[in-house]
């Protein structure tokens, strides 16, 4: 049982490798990004409250993430453990973190900003089960339909470019002193880098295991 925290740039690969890790060690994947997309779908106040923040490309206010949150790892199952993908965003939700769950690692990804942009705008995403492909380097075999199961390809509006500007700017700013805080609590990591556009996933998927390997935590 591990439970980690993907940790990354927006476009750094947090959702892929994690789906991938998900499927190769059996921990399940908590992503909020997801779970917002999920709310945005319903015509509710949350849903309306949510999009308004995810379409600017700014944080959905701390609160509410911390209950969903809360919803969500209440509803995991506590045996297999956990990667978080897209939470903790701020210290705020770290700290709330704490007194629900023990984390055993941070997995930190790191790539270079002219990569993020490249891989941000040819992304594109299943919207049935959230699967991402890429249209220059991870392709789905069939043109625009998922390969896991079938469902159309569409492109985030906030995968637009004046939008991921704005995230980007937002990690830097209110994201990354994270990695500070939990470089003070002593939260062991896993540090993957790349500087090439189209390491295959599963490359990197590899790499990561073997540092969680390195620390006997799977
Ligand atoms: P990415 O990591 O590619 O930026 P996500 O799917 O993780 O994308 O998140 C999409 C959007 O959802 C964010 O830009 C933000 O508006 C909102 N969001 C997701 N997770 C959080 C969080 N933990 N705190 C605040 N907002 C969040
Ligand atoms: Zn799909």
């Amino acid at each position: 049982m591990v439970n980690a925290i993907i940790f990354g740039a927006p476009g750094s690969g947090k959702g892929t490798y994690a789906s991938r890790l998900q499927s190769k060690i059996g921990v399940q994947v908590i992503a909020t990004g997801d779970i917002f997309r999920e709310l945005m779908k319903e015509d509710t106040p949350l849903g309306r409250e949510v999009k308004s923040y995810v379409e600017k490309g700014l944080l959905v206010p701390d609160d509410i993430v911390v209950k969903v949150l809360k919803q969500k790892l209440a509803k995991t199952s506590k045996e297999k453990g956990f990667i978080l993908d897209g939470y903790p965003r701020t210290v705020e939700q770290a700290k709330n973190l704490e007194k629900l769950a023990k984390i055993d690692v941070i997995i930190q990804l790191k790539v270079p900003d002219w990569i993020i942009i490249e891989r941000l705008s040819s992304r594109r995403i299943c919207k049935n089960c959230g699967e991402v492909y890429n249209l220059r380097y991870l392709k789905p075999k069939v043109d625009m339909k998922c390969d896991k199961c079938g469902g159309p390809l569409y492109q985030r509006p906030d995968d637009m470019p004046e939008v991921i500007k704005k995230r980007i700017e937002v990690y830097e700013r209110q994201t990354q002193p994270l990695l500070q805080y939990y470089k003070e609590k002593r939260v062991p990591f896993v540090e993957y880098e790349t500087d090439k556009l189209e390491t295959p996933p599963e490359v990197a998927v590899e790499e990561i295991l073997k540092g969680l390997k390195r620390l006997k935590l799977v």
